[in-house]
C-alpha cells in the first residue's frame, strides 16, 4: 500500500471513530452524563422577602474561626446567637426534624424517611467564618448582614452561611407542602470547617459511625455556578463545577545540619545547611512531581470539550483520554496558571524556611523548608517520602519529619453515578432557567469537611454549592477576600436548587 493510500484509509477511520464519538456525545448517552437535559422547573419561592431577611441577618454574627486551631474567645456568643437565630426562623424545622448538638456548636438534623432500608443522604454545610481583615474598607460592614444594590453582603455570604440558610429554606418549603421523604437526610453543619473541621465535622462522623450508618452519598459545598462560563473554553454557557474528588495533604519539613560559625568566616565549599538547602529546593523545582491526567481531571477535560463551542477545543479534548494526547496535554496543562497546573500534578510548595540559631552574625547549622503536598487521586501513601529520596544528596546530613496530618486524596465519585445524576437534573431544572448551563466535575485542589465522612458513604460525594458567582466580575475573589457578597437572586436560586435536590435525592411525595 503506498503511504498516501495508509493516510487516506487511516484519515477515514480516525473520521469514522470520532463520528461515532461525538455521535455518543451528542445522544448523552452513558459515555456523557453531563449531558443530559431536563426542563427547567418554575419553583415559587413563598416569602421570599423573609428568606433572604433571615440570611442576612445570620451574617451579622461573628462565628469566626482562627488558624491557630481554635475559635476566638467571643466566639462561642456569636455561635448561640446564630443558633436562637436559626430557631426563631425555621420553627417547623426544628419542631419536625430531630437536632443533636455535637461537640456542643456543631448541628446535626435528622429528617427519618419513610423507608429504612434506605440509606441516608448527607447534606454539609459549616457556620464558621474565616476573618475579615480590613473591615474598615469593605464597602458594607463584614457583619452587617447589609442589603444594598440588589446584594446581600458579609462574611458567609458565599463560604458558605449561604447553604445553611438555602436548605433550612428548602427543608421548611416541603414540610409546608407536607412533603414525606422516602429516604432519610441527615444536615450537618460544622462549627470550625475554616481550621480543618477536627472538633466538628469529625466529631459529626463519629457520632453516624458508632450507630452504623451507611450513607448513599454526601453533599458538600464546593464548585460554584459560573454564570461566565469557563474562559476560554466555553464562553456562551454557565458552568455548574460539581467536585468528584478532592486532593490530599501531606506536610513535611526537609532539614539540613551544616557547620555553624561566625558570619566573618563563611565557608566557601558550600557545606553551609542554607547553601545546601538552596540547593535542595532549586533542585525540587527542577524535578516537580510528574504531570498526568487522572480521572476527575479526565473527566473536566471531556466535559469541557462536550460543552465547549469551539470545534478545535471539542476536537481535541473528546480525544485527550488517547495515547499521545493525554501525555503532552497534561505538560501543556502543567505549564498553566496555578488552578489548572495544579489539576495535572501531585503539587509540592513551600510553605516556610527557617534557620537555627538565627543572628545577624551567626552561621545557622541547622536550615529547615516546610513543605505542603497535595496528592492526585491515586497517589500512593508513602508518594513524597519516595520523592524527596531522590532528590536528596547521598551524603548529606538531612532528616525528613512527616507532619500528623497525612490525608490520602478523595476517593473519585463517577459521573456515570445516580448522585451526579440527580445533581445534574436539579442544576438543570432549577439553575438553568435563563441560560443553559454545563455540568462540569472537577477536582477540589483544596480540602472540604466532606473528608471526615468518606468511609461512610463509600467515597460517593460531590461538592457543589448552587450560588451564581461570575469570575470575571472577581465574585471568586470575594471568598476569604473582602467585599464577600452574593445577589439576592442567587440566593433564591439556590433555595431553588435544594428544594429539587431533596425531592429527587429523598423520593416522596412531590
Ligand atoms: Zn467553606
Amino acid at each position: 500500500m503506498s503511504s498516501f493510500r495508509i493516510l487516506l484509509v487511516g484519515g477515514g477511520l480516525l473520521c469514522a471513530i470520532s463520528a461515532i464519538y461525538v455521535r455518543n456525545l451528542q445522544d448523552g448517552s452513558a459515555v456523557f452524563p453531563t449531558l443530559r437535559h431536563f426542563q427547567p422547573r418554575d419553583i415559587r419561592i413563598r416569602d421570599a422577602e423573609g428568606a433572604i431577611r433571615r440570611f442576612a441577618e445570620g451574617l451579622q454574627f461573628k462565628t469566626v474561626s482562627r488558624s491557630n486551631g481554635s475559635n476566638e474567645t467571643e466566639g462561642w456568643d456569636a455561635f448561640s446567637g446564630l443558633h436562637a437565630h436559626l430557631t426563631h426562623s425555621y420553627p417547623v424545622v426544628f419542631s419536625k426534624l430531630r437536632l443533636e448538638k455535637v461537640s456542643e456548636w456543631s448541628l446535626l438534623f435528622k429528617w427519618p424517611g419513610r423507608d429504612s432500608s434506605l440509606k441516608p443522604v448527607l447534606c454539609i454545610s459549616h457556620q464558621d467564618v474565616v476573618p475579615a481583615t480590613s473591615e474598615s474598607a469593605w464597602t458594607q460592614h463584614p457583619f452587617s448582614g447589609a442589603r444594598a444594590g440588589g446584594y446581600i453582603w458579609g462574611r458567609g455570604a458565599q463560604d458558605v452561611k449561604i447553604t445553611i440558610f438555602a436548605m433550612l429554606e428548602a427543608v421548611t418549603a416541603l414540610l409546608d407542602q407536607g412533603f414525606q421523604p422516602e429516604r432519610t437526610l441527615y444536615l450537618a453543619f460544622g462549627h470550625d470547617e475554616e481550621v480543618g473541621g477536627g472538633h466538628g465535622a469529625r466529631a459529626v462522623a463519629d457520632v453516624l459511625r458508632k450507630r452504623g450508618v451507611q450513607l448513599a452519598f454526601v453533599l458538600d459545598e464546593g464548585g460554584p455556578l459560573l454564570v461566565d462560563g469557563l474562559q476560554p473554553f466555553i464562553r456562551d454557557k454557565a458552568v455548574a463545577l460539581v467536585g468528584t474528588a478532592e486532593k490530599g495533604y501531606v506536610s513535611m519539613d526537609v532539614s539540613f545540619r551544616g557547620k555553624g560559625g561566625h558570619s566573618s568566616l563563611p565557608p566557601v565549599d558550600g557545606t553551609q545547611a542554607v547553601t545546601q538547602l538552596s540547593r535542595f529546593l532549586t533542585d525540587m523545582h527542577a524535578h516537580l512531581p510528574i504531570a498526568r491526567i487522572v480521572p476527575p481531571t479526565l473527566e473536566f477535560l471531556q466535559a469541557v470539550g462536550a460543552a465547549s463551542s469551539n470545534p478545535v477545543i471539542s476536537f481535541v479534548l473528546a480525544r485527550c483520554a488517547s495515547w499521545p494526547l493525554k501525555p503532552l496535554l497534561a505538560l501543556f496543562l502543567a505549564r498553566q496558571p496555578g488552578e489548572v497546573a495544579a489539576g495535572v500534578r501531585t503539587t509540592v510548595a513551600v510553605t516556610g524556611v527557617t534557620t537555627h540559631p538565627a543572628a545577624g552574625n551567626v552561621l545557622p547549622s541547622l536550615a529547615t523548608a516546610q513543605l505542603n503536598f497535595r496528592y492526585l487521586p491515586g497517589e500512593v501513601g508513602d508518594f513524597a517520602e519516595r520523592y524527596l529520596q531522590n532528590l536528596l544528596p547521598r551524603h548529606a546530613d538531612v532528616e525528613v519529619k512527616v507532619h500528623e496530618r497525612h490525608e490520602m486524596a478523595s476517593a473519585v465519585t463517577p459521573v456515570t453515578g445516580s448522585a451526579f445524576a440527580i445533581v445534574h437534573q436539579a442544576v438543570q431544572e432549577t439553575l438553568a432557567k435563563d441560560r443553559v448551563v454545563a455540568t462540569v466535575p472537577f477536582l477540589l485542589t483544596g480540602g472540604t469537611d466532606s473528608k471526615h465522612y468518606q468511609d461512610l458513604c463509600g467515597g460517593q460525594t460531590l461538592r457543589f454549592m448552587p450560588v451564581a458567582m461570575n469570575r470575571t466580575a472577581g465574585d471568586l475573589k470575594r471568598i476569604h477576600g473582602m467585599d464577600e457578597r452574593v445577589a439576592e437572586g442567587a440566593f433564591l436560586d439556590a433555595i431553588r436548587f435544594y428544594i429539587r435536590f431533596f425531592q429527587l435525592a429523598l423520593g416522596g411525595d412531590e
